[in-house]
């Protein structure tokens, strides 16, 4: 819902979109360890922060340089959030913990997120690990898309790591591109919604857009003629299109797929290398086009004395926040916010819900590849670092005083069956 509130936002790089709600991507990235969520979350600040110094400014924001320390400790990696602009879009990585022995760390973090990454590695495909997490995200409605990572591994092949997929976590994977050579020979993909080709050069910067290579092109029609048939046994609109008799236009499968995401009844399969700098670039557009903004979620719930209340992402709703992390830095001691609802700014007093407490809103940070933003605000949708609060821990719920509420527990877990 757009009000009058979205105006006076301030207007820094990150803000650059119509509208700020629905441009947003609160994203985590699921993964086995080793499948290579710190390099894809890396190129992923790479590519999007070599788009930001190519031509974007700053006009008045205030600019912090992580100190040394932390830069050398490659902090931003292991930040609970770091934002990144991508094609108009705000995207906050939202760190998850890789491990099981994590558990808590990682019901906490799904909560927070609003759609997932989930990566393999083309060679193991499906590991117990990414099991446990898959079930996790399932029991939380958290939409997801897939990345079979390391296709240049010798032994890896997508079409085991997608069977894999299909087998171990019941997913029905609809699989977007086709790998361009194997293994060492691994040099892009065919992207079978607009059937262009991708190949990027080695260790450069540089990725050649072309026409289908000829000795692929029955095979890439072959996979794309799946993925209509695959996608209109589960899509009535798209279903019709295809019982015309004409091709699928890439709009609606691609809207057809966004559905599907939405709902969980289809996983969309991307592949690559996240060696490949450039390689990583469909992987963000697919982010941008398929998983849900803060409005295409349900609202959350909370309780005040008994009663359950509910808020929805609108920036004019009462405040409501989750503290998901708390963390110390060379500028103090950082809560780490979502907000659900409402707006925050600056000075504002808040109430931590659960402990009856007030709480003063001092700096409000936007954590980014190298360095924090200070802005006015932050908003619903908005994931944020707030220097100054003293006390509100982990978990707690930051509210409105005049709108108080706690969110509620999570689900009692269920216990995780791995079939390893
Ligand atoms: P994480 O444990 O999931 O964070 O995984 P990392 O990103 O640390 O990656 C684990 C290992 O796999 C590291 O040695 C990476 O360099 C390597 N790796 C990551 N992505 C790729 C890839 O696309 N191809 C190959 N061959 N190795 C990769």
């Amino acid at each position: 819902m757009r009000t009058d509130l979205h105006r006076h936002l301030p207007d820094h790089h990150a803000d650059h979109f119509t509208d700020p709600l629905s441009g947003v991507r609160n994203l985590g990235i699921l993964a086995h360890v080793d499948a290579g969520k710190t390099t894809v979350t890396e190129r992923m600040l790479y590519v999007t922060g070599a788009t930001y110094r190519r031509g974007e400014v700053h006009d008045g924001t205030t600019v912090t340089d992580f100190d040394s320390q932390e830069r050398d400790r490659g902090i931003t990696i292991f930040a609970a959030a770091v934002s990144c602009a991508w094609d108009g879009h705000r995207i906050n990585l939202i760190d998850t913990p890789g491990h099981v022995d994590f558990s808590d760390e990682v019901e906490r973090s799904l909560r927070v997120l609003d759609g997932a990454v989930a990566v393999f590695d083309a060679v193991a495909g499906v590991e117990p690990q990414s099991e446990s997490v898959w079930r996790q995200a399932d029991r939380y409605g958290v939409p997801r898309i897939a990345f079979v990572n390391k296709l240049d591994r010798s032994g890896a092949d997508l079409d085991a790591a997608v069977e894999s997929i299909r087998e171990r976590l019941g997913a029905v994977p609809l699989v977007v591109q086709l790998p361009i050579g194997r293994e060492r020979g691994f040099t892009g993909v065919v992207d079978l919604l607009r059937m262009r080709s991708l190949v990027w050069a080695d260790g450069d910067d540089t990725v050649a857009e072309g026409p289908v290579p000829d000795v692929l092109w029955d095979e890439a029609h072959r996979r794309r003629r799946l993925l209509e048939e695959a996608v209109a046994e589960l899509h009535p609109a798209a279903l019709e299109e295809f019982c015309a008799g004409e091709a699928m236009s890439a709009r609606t499968l691609a809207g057809a797929l966004r559905d599907l995401t939405l709902s969980g009844e289809g996983l969309v399969v991307l592949c690559g290398s996240a060696y490949r700098d450039r390689g990583i670039e469909p992987l963000l557009d697919a982010v941008v086009a398929y998983l849900p903004s803060p409005l295409d979620v349900p609202a959350v719930r909370g309780v005040h004395d008994g009663v359950v209340r509910e808020r929805v992402a609108d920036p004019a709703a009462p405040f409501a926040a989750l503290v998901f992390k708390v963390s110390s830095s060379a500028t103090g001691r950082l809560t780490y916010l979502r907000v659900y609802s409402g707006t925050v700014e600056r000075g504002d007093t808040v109430l931590d819900g659960g402990a009856r407490r007030a709480e003063r809103i001092g700096r409000i940070l936007r954590v980014q590849a190298d360095r924090h933003t200070e802005v006015d605000r932050a908003v619903a949708g908005d994931i944020v670092a707030v220097v100054g609060l003293k006390a509100a821990r982990t978990g707690a719920t930051l509210c409105a005083p005049s709108a108080p509420l706690v969110f509620e527990p999570p689900a009692a877990a269920d216990p995780v069956v791995s079939v390893a």
